[in-house]
């Protein structure tokens, strides 16, 4: 494959763009040479593109390993959508029933499919290898590749598998992307997926447009519901712990005349997907849910992005956050914060195995700091990802516009001594 392709051309014909992002396109020229690539890119920046483009160009089928039904639906919609043909994306996951997955091999084998999503349980299901092995693959994409690691936001035991399953069905180049770019993260997946050769591509993590404040949980529920009367029409993602907790806030903010549906995994498949739809098409403008929600989710207009409750991780928060203003335009992140609420979390982890508890615990002291910072909650964040911000006031986080006092501990502390 000669690189002297037109990429612009490509991208253009495709998807109808006249640029690439970031750098997109030295990314998929690696793609293009046959090299393992890492990609290291902020929610929104424009991943899948990375290897939907090489997928397009070069002979045979990518294998695209991705971790939720929703998302992979959601992409292998969007591709069709710039396909003439319907065959030429694909997913198989365990939604699908036996007549369809008969279908989608068919496509498959006969050359017409470009990008094969496969979920990893599926990916590691014996009958599926065997099918894999006769199938010309181009190269196979682990998109929210940080399920590898423990130490990412959300690991999933079954992508351990995705390396020894790659050599079973035959071995082919890899690209694994993440919005999860803390170095140990980085180490994990490199080691776990055999490709600390890979070239790795980061882009800065900083997302400008993005306005983040913390505040005390003394009544979240009716901060929350001025909040969005006074963005009315805009479109907003809350999220709760609980799926208990989601029900109710969801009835609480319907009853307060604003239009707004859940979604957790307890609800049943097509709930969640419809109240989902309901979001993307703006029948409703909130949508309040667990963290089940929102991967790889494409909507580019959200607005806001409230935390009912302090997430788990910085990781965690810094990629539901990230959902926020992907169109570039404004996103505001308010997240409520008491130390109780950690207390709840460092509860919930004592049944786990001790190492977990301790990773558990560390990453939860990770978010304690940044909740409780008068720094820069910019700089605090950025910093989390191995990344200097060096601007002395980001214009956009509730420390740097409206500072606290130097240490407000110091006038207790002097009126203490005065008494
Ligand atoms: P990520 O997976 O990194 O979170 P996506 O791949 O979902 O990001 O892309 C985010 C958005 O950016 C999508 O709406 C996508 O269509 C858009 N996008 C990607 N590449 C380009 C580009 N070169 N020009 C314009 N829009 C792009
Ligand atoms: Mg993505």
């Amino acid at each position: 494959m000669g690189l002297q392709i037109d990429l612009h051309a490509k991208l253009k014909e495709y998807f109808g763009f006249d640029s690439f992002k970031g750098n997109q396109e030295e990314i998929i020229k690696n793609v293009l040479a046959g090299n393992n690539t890492f990609v290291l890119m902020p929610t929104g920046g424009g991943k899948s593109l990375c290897y939907q483009l090489p997928a397009l160009i070069l002979d045979g089928t990518a294998i695209v390993i991705s971790p939720l039904i929703a998302l992979m639906k959601n992409q292998v919609d969007a591709m069709r959508s710039f396909s003439a043909s319907e065959g030429v994306a694909h997913f198989m996951n365990s939604s699908l029933s036996k007549s369809d997955i008969l279908s989608v091999k068919e496509d498959v084998l006969s050359g017409k499919t470009k990008l094969l999503y496969v979920a990893p349980e599926s990916l590691t299901k014996e009958s599926n290898v065997e099918f894999l092995r006769k199938v010309r693959i181009s190269f196979f994409a682990v998109d929210e590749a940080h399920c590898i690691s423990e130490w990412g936001h959300d690991f999933r035991t079954e992508y351990r598998k995705i390396r020894p399953i790659v050599e079973q069905i035959g071995k082919a180049p890899i690209i694994a992307l993440t919005a999860t770019a803390t170095p140990k993260v980085q180490h994990d997946i490199q080691k776990n997926l055999d490709m600390l050769d890979a070239q790795v591509f980061k882009s800065s993590f900083n997302r400008s447009n993005l306005y983040y404040e913390v505040r005390p949980k003394t009544d979240p529920a009716k901060d929350i519901i001025k909040f969005i009367k006074n963005n009315e029409g805009k479109s907003g993602i809350i999220y709760c712990l609980s799926r208990k907790k989601v029900e109710e806030l969801t009835e609480l903010l319907c009853v307060n005349g604003i239009k707004a549906a859940s979604y957790h995994a307890g609800m049943d498949a097509a709930a969640r997907s419809s109240n989902q739809d309901k979001f993307l098409m703006e029948e409703v403008n909130v949508i309040v849910a667990t963290i089940a929600f929102g991967m790889g989710i494409d909507k580019p207009d959200v607005r806001f992005v409230i935390h009912y409750d302090i997430p788990k991780s910085l990781e965690g928060y810094y990629q539901e956050t990230g959902r926020a203003g992907r169109d570039g335009g404004e996103g505001y992140c308010l997240t409520f914060y008491s130390y109780k609420d950690i207390q709840k979390l460092e509860k919930f982890m004592q049944g786990k195995p001790i190492a977990e508890q301790e990773i558990g615990k560390q990453l939860l002291m990770e978010t304690v700091s940044y909740a409780e910072t008068s720094l820069c909650r910019r700089k605090v964040l950025l910093h989390y990802f191995g990344e200097n911000y060096d601007e002395e006031n980001c214009g956009a986080c509730d420390n740097c516009l409206y500072p606290k006092k130097e240490f407000e501990g110091k006038e207790f502390l002097i009126d203490a001594l005065n008494a």
